[in-house]
């Protein structure tokens, strides 16, 4: 045993030798990362992407075949993007250009794909007799601006962060994000949306219009914001559901970004 291991020792040493670190670390590169699970129709995908040497991690793809890089997450046109107090918008100034009427009761702005999904929505939710209506939408990097400057000045700078963003750091100015309040029971922007006819509804059926709650109660840490039950955030059916059915509580979780409990 002794002899064939310091035979086979030598022998890799000289072709280590002979080949060069080069050849050995072209010899390895294919073995890592590892090819993903995932289902045929992803794997055809990855297959034309991996065509050349990926200095990047592979795609993320889960069991159920969603692939986690179909859109960027730093694109603020991205239906994916994901902003938070460690990431703002690119640029900080970002404006949507497709914003369009909710269309709903409280009126404001969204972007158009996420107006034709809440009008669906909204639709069925009427329909079940747990409607909603509209506080906040889209709100301009300006508008934060002064809004978060009037809770600093009341508040002070350490408890407004908790409850709203600096201007170039809030989720309603990409036009993706909503606040809602029950049509018949209110409560904008409290904590008791949770327990009205609306508020109980969307946790149950947003996620098949493309819609998640955003900052979900247990989630601070990750977040950076208390629970906010009526804060709503349009990412596409395909994710939304991926999300609810994996129990996959924020967009930092499942995207496998850092938390972002505070600014930097
Ligand atoms: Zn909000």
């Amino acid at each position: 045993m002794r002899d064939n291991a310091r035979w086979l020792g030598a022998a890799l040493v000289a072709i280590a030798c002979a080949v060069g670190g080069v050849m050995v670390a072209a010899w390895i590169a294919p073995r890592v990362p590892p090819v993903p699970s995932v289902t045929p129709v992803v794997v055809a995908v990855t297959t034309t992407a991996t065509a050349q040497p990926a200095p990047e991690p592979a795609p993320v793809a889960s069991p159920d075949g969603i692939n986690l890089s179909a859109h960027s997450v730093d694109e603020p046109h991205s239906v994916w993007v994901v902003v938070n107090k460690q990431r703002p918008l690119d640029p900080k100034e970002f404006e949507p250009d497709d914003l369009v009427s909710t269309g709903i009761p409280g009126g404001k702005q969204v972007t158009s794909e996420t107006a034709e999904q809440l009008a669906k929505m909204h639709a069925a939710a009427t329909d079940d007799g747990a409607p909603f209506a509209v506080s906040t939408a889209y709100r301009s990097y300006n508008f934060q601006k002064g809004l978060f400057a009037q809770y600093v000045a009341s508040d002070g700078v350490a408890k407004a962060e908790t409850f709203s963003a600096r201007p170039g750091y809030s989720e309603h100015q990409t036009g993706l994000a909503l606040d809602f309040y029950d049509s018949a029971g209110g409560c904008a922007l409290k904590r008791c949306y949770a327990e009205t006819k609306s508020g109980t509804w969307l946790v149950t059926h947003a996620a098949d219009y493309g819609f998640i709650e955003r900052y979900p109660e247990g989630s601070t840490d990750v977040t950076g914001y208390k629970w906010e039950p009526w804060h709503w955030r349009y990412v596409g059916v395909e994710l939304a559901q991926y999300m609810r059915d994996a129990k996959i509580a924020t967009l930092e979780e499942v995207f496998g970004l850092p938390a972002a409990p505070d600014y930097e």
